[in-house]
């Protein structure tokens, strides 16, 4: 089979219930996707992972969750009110309206092609600031500049703002990082690829402090660290590639930045087009916590930043030095980590019928539902009692459904499309024997497991 594309996953999404379009019954919202029943279970699951890998298996690290909506100074300082854009052209052919520095270029004059109709005839760019304005309070206008808000474009800088606070009441030192999850907006120009690219979405993102001098190599120990994440989601380091920004790419606070691309769209005939941004890692030196210092002054002695109360230095008791540290930024979106995660799992195998079904291969960590109860007999009042039971004697220990809403066959082939690694089968034997056949989604084989010894052996082959 060869490796699935979006398209596979938008309608294997669509048909059972992991990402719908959003605002569907008014013709949907461009970029907007809802997560369904299944789509919301697998993204929490990959958020618990990750809390799990940095917050609480590292000891190094603490969890915040910061505002959305901040102080608009945050932004200014920050350099988003002034830097934060992308740069936009329209196509005077087809009136498409485009990122300029997403366009192919024409080796032969150096000039960039419409991705819409190949027109080389576009207008001069326009720089586009992505961050989403809103005001606040009742009585604020449109208009009124003391009202301006705005949505939070990455949550980094909720994370930079509370540095003082987490370093003082968790009597941390260096190095140490602040992770954080939480949703992010950009009025992206081209937002599209399903849930690739949107306007709303949610990063998990750890600002990583550390002395200036070691920032190169703990930049490195993430970059390695990341990898090992990855795989243990079932990502394939077949299907990423690393790629090192260059100057002219680097954001305007980062030294260097690795980017992880991802093969999302493994159909383009390029190999190099086959991969886009799955998350980046960059060093974002000491830039943020300086800017949002009342410190340092310029050389005429007028601080910097007159709005900020804070100096966000840090005191090494070791070693008598006030520094600001350097901070190592890995920062990754939940929902291309979640369709990294989906088409990687997405296999298709024929059954002794010769008919094609679709296996989501996830890890049992991250699978919506663990485990599928199944009465062979919907008739049968001890079946049915008996499942249902089963159903309820492992839901506080792992996601467990029932289900009756069809033949043994076709809920076998429902759960194994979502990635379920259990179904539990309660038959006739069952009243006598007191045992029920556990189905691998894998393998299809299946398996005679006492009542007294399922919880267990659920447990172990989940873990
Ligand atoms: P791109 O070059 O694709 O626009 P970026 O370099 O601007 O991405 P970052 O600012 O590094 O992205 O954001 C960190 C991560 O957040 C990205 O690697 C990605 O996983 C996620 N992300 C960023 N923008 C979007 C978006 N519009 N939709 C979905 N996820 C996003």
């Amino acid at each position: 089979m060869s490796a699935p594309n979006i398209e596979t996953i938008v309608s294997l999404s669509k048909r059972r219930g992991f990402v719908f379009p959003a605002s569907d019954i008014y013709g949907g919202l461009g970029s907007s996707w809802d997560y369904g029943q299944l789509g919301v279970e697998l993204a929490n699951n990959i958020k618990k992972s990750w809390w799990n890998w940095v917050v609480y298996e590292r000891d190094d690290i603490e969890g915040i969750d910061s505002s959305i909506i901040q102080n608009r100074n945050v932004w200014k300082y920050s350099g988003h009110e002034d830097t934060f854009s992308d740069p936009l052209v329209d196509c005077r052919d087809c009136n498409a309206r485009l990122r300029l520095d997403k366009l192919d270029i024409d080796p032969a004059d150096g000039k960039a092609m419409c991705s819409n109709c190949n027109s080389k005839n576009l207008t001069d760019p326009k720089d586009f600031n992505l961050m989403f304005r809103t005001t606040v309070g009742a009585a604020s206008a449109d208009d009124d500049p003391t009202a301006l808000a705005y949505l939070r474009p990455e949550t980094a800088q909720g994370i930079f703002i509370n540095f003082k606070n987490v370093l003082d009441t968790s009597r941390r030192k260096l190095p140490f990082g602040i992770a954080q999850i939480g949703k992010a907006f950009r009025n992206e120009v081209t937002p599209g690829n399903f849930i690739f690219r949107t306007r709303e979405f949610e990063q998990m993102e750890i600002e990583y402090f550390c002395r200036p001098e070691d920032a190169p190599r703990v930049h490195q120990e993430w970059i390695d660290a990341y990898g090992e994440w990855l795989g243990t989601l079932g990502i394939s380091s077949d299907n990423i590639v690393h790629y090192e920004q260059t100057e002219k790419e680097l954001a305007h606070y980062s030294d260097r930045t690795v980017d992880f691309l991802y093969r999302f769209f493994p159909e383009r005939e390029e190999k190099e087009k086959q991969f886009d941004e799955l998350l980046g890692i960059a060093n974002r030196t000491d830039y943020d916590l300086r800017v949002h210092s009342k410190k340092p002054e310029d050389a005429d002695g007028k601080r910097i930043n007159p709005d900020t109360t804070e100096d966000l230095s840090y005191f090494d008791p070791q070693t008598n030095e006030r520094f600001y540290p350097y901070c190592i930024e890995p920062s990754i979106g939940v929902n291309r980590t979640l369709l990294a995660v989906m088409m990687d799992a997405y296999t298709e195998k024929v059954n002794d019928k010769g008919e094609v079904r679709v296996i989501l291969k996830l890890k049992p960590e991250l699978a919506p539902i663990k485990v599928a109860v199944l009465p062979l007999a919907k008739n049968n009042e001890g079946i049915v009692t008996l499942a249902k039971k089963l159903k309820h004697d492992l839901q506080p220990l792992m996601r467990a459904v029932y289900d009756d809403t069809g033949g043994i066959g076709k809920l076998y082939a429902r759960q194994d499309e979502i990635g379920t690694p259990f179904c539990v089968t309660v038959d006739h034997e069952s009243l006598e024997d007191n045992a029920v056949t556990v189905r691998d989604r894998d393998t299809w084989e299946q398996e005679r497991v006492s009542l007294d010894s399922l919880k267990e052996y659920l447990q172990k082959r989940l873990s």
